[in-house]
């Protein structure tokens, strides 16, 4: 039987970052038109450049916490920055990009009537009580700690977009995304994948935070991207809150081996101390997932870390490249980023709008 596809226009706000970026190339692949909106603050158009010539691509620079007026059939609201040490660089701007903007998201699906997906995230469970996290668990966050921009401002998003269907009927899918990585995450954002990596290779201390015996469980972007289509594909009665990772849990301390084993690297392992609310462990429960979305993913944390291990090696060897400074963003969580080589030099300074409070 031939199948056939229905092209739809779709928004991505965030589409210039890591998984905005891999998001825009599956809807592109699967023959649908996408407007990626973005603010550039943690994206970037070198994310989406190799789509920029595509006939069905378009790129809309827009900060979310501002209206926006368009014409679509879906939209993926990814905007926010998502490492610690980016979102906690301007955390009232944070808490703003995922409150106001999904106030403004919401109200352009509910004028255009689109169906529309929330990024949402494993920290609405914050240093969690219940091990592994299914979404009936209603979280233990620290409301006025230094992460609560990011852990409040989605809960409360998810707040508003239940809001919005009980109040308009509105179509909504809240996808609750855990720990993922892969090629084109920012080499300085701080996230401990990216952090190893270019730590070993370099063949710079590994930077553990504090004894490394806390947990996360890694997804490789390609089968969380998956599950976000997949999420967004399901009929009116399927809103979610659902996990979206996967449940193969690791110690820090283990990924650093790991990774040092992948790289070859002559990396020693440093402690440091561990950011303040750090979880200690964190694991999805995907038997929602897997039952209503027929999804699990596929990749191997082995597999998927040396993708992108190879992609940060050509990147490290490529001298144009947007950073940022690493004292700079690292002040503000009193951690270190990974220390660059030579180039990663001024070039990022005033990339990350949230460095310009001003929007008021
Ligand atoms: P990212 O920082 O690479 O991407 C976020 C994008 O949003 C960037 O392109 C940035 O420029 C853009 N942006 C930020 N503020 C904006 C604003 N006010 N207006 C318009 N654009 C804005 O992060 P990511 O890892 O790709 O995360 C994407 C989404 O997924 C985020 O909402 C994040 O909270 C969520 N998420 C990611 C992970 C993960 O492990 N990567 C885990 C849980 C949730
Ligand atoms: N982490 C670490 N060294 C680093 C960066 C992070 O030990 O250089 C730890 C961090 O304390 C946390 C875990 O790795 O326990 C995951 O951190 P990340 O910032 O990637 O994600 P999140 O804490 O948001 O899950």
């Amino acid at each position: 039987m031939v199948s056939i596809k229905i092209r739809r226009r779709i928004v991505v706000s965030g589409g210039a970052g890591f998984l905005g970026s891999h998001l825009c190339e599956l809807l592109l692949t699967e023959g649908h038109e996408v407007l990626c909106v973005d603010n550039f603050f943690t994206g970037s158009k070198d994310n989406v450049s190799h789509l920029l010539g595509h006939p069905c691509f378009e790129l809309l620079r827009h900060d979310v916490t501002f209206p926006l007026y368009i014409e679509a059939d879906e939209i993926y609201n990814l905007a926010c920055p998502a490492s610690p040490i980016h979102y906690q660089l301007d955390p009232v701007q944070t808490t703003k990009t995922s409150v106001h903007g999904a106030i403004n998201m919401l109200g352009l699906a509910k004028r255009i009537r689109a169906k529309i997906l929330q990024a949402s995230t494993s920290e609405v469970y914050g240093d969690p009580l219940v091990h592994p996290q299914a979404e009936n668990y209603w979280g233990h966050t620290n409301p006025i700690g230094p992460r609560a921009c990011y852990d409040e401002g989605k809960r409360c998003a998810e707040t508003l977009f239940f809001d919005y269907r009980r109040q308009h009927s509105l179509s909504i899918k809240v996808a609750r995304i855990f720990n993922t990585y892969g090629e084109r995450m920012h080499p300085n954002d701080g996230r401990v994948v990216s952090n190893f990596i270019v730590q070993a290779l370099g063949n710079k201390p590994i930077t553990i935070y504090g004894d490394g015996m806390q947990t996360r469980s890694f997804c490789y972007v390609s089968d969380l991207i998956g599950g976000l289509y997949k999420l967004m594909s399901t009929g009116d009665s399927i809103t979610g809150p659902i996990n979206l990772g996967n449940p193969s849990e690791i110690s820090i301390l283990e990924l650093a081996k790991t990774i040092i084993g992948l790289t070859n690297s002559r990396s020693r392992l440093e402690r440091v101390p561990v950011p303040v609310d750090d979880p200690q462990r964190r694991k999805p429960d995907v038997s929602l997932a897997k039952a209503l979305l027929a999804w699990e993913p596929t990749v191997h944390l082995k597999d998927g870390l040396a993708r992108t291990i190879t992609y940060f090696d050509n990147l490290l060897a490529t001298p144009r490249m947007e950073r940022i400074p690493p004292r700079r963003a690292a002040s503000s969580v009193g951690v270190a980023g990974p220390s660059l080589s030579a180039d990663a030099g001024g070039a990022a300074v005033g990339t990350l709008r949230g460095l310009d409070a001003s929007a008021s």
